[in-house]
């Protein structure tokens, strides 16, 4: 694939380490870009298209995006809405797949969610918890955390987890149930509201019909 338009370069934010790394990569790679396999600079030209890779923390994409500092983005449906930031999904990507759930320990007396009613739950997902419970009209103590939930019942910081899980066997290895799913998530291609017409070129280059 030989590269036309050259308006101005294209920066696409993609996890810079972690589950959705080489999955982001691969499918750029599909499409016809390709990238010099040298070190992990914060930002990465592209060897055959007008474009570069930010390397960044998944939740810091939305942001990049939604300010026009990168034109597009790769990064979980979960965490664009926890960030609440409006933007337009160009494709699903359909890697990445995950839910997000409540779980409870299999021992407790929480089997679903109206039990939480008073309870303490961990979570990385505080705003969507927080949405959730609202909705239900549940009051419950949300106990906001950036990492491994799965242990905190166990220690006795919550009652109850609100976590991203791809098979449940994080779950399952810490004795705790889902007991009810907010969201399903993959990877979407998101794009920033600023300069249209040249994401578009672009995205007909790498062969995308942008539904934005
Ligand atoms: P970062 O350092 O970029 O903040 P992270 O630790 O927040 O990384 P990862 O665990 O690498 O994030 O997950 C990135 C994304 O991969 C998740 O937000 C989610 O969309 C997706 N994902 C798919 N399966 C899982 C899973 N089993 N657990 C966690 N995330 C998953
Ligand atoms: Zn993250």
């Amino acid at each position: 694939m030989h590269f036309t338009y050259t308006a101005e370069r294209q920066r696409i934010a993609i996890q810079k380490s972690g589950r959705l790394f080489q999955a982001s990569m691969d499918f750029l790679v599909s499409r016809g870009l390709s990238f010099p396999k040298n070190g992990r600079s914060l930002i990465h030209p592209s060897d055959n298209f007008e474009v570069d890779l930010l390397y960044l923390r998944d939740d810091d994409i939305p942001e990049y995006v939604s300010r026009g500092v990168a034109d597009f983005g790769i990064v979980g449906q979960n965490v664009l809405a926890e960030k609440g930031i409006e933007l337009p999904v160009v494709s699903k990507l359909d890697f990445g797949r995950c839910k997000l759930v409540i779980a409870a320990p299999r021992n407790s007396r929480i089997k679903e969610p109206r039990d939480l009613q008073g309870r303490r739950i961990a979570t990385g997902y505080p705003k969507l918890l927080s949405d959730f419970l609202a909705r239900e009209g549940i009051e419950a103590s949300i106990v906001p955390i950036s990492g491994s939930a799965e242990i905190t019942p166990e220690l006795d910081l919550a009652d109850a987890i609100c976590d991203i899980v791809q098979t449940g066997a994080t779950l399952e290895a810490h004795d705790l149930v889902p007991l009810f799913t907010l969201m399903e998530s993959q990877a979407v291609l998101i794009s920033s509201p600023f300069a249209k017409q040249a994401k578009d070129r672009f995205l007909s280059e790498i062969g995308i019909n942008s539904t934005v």
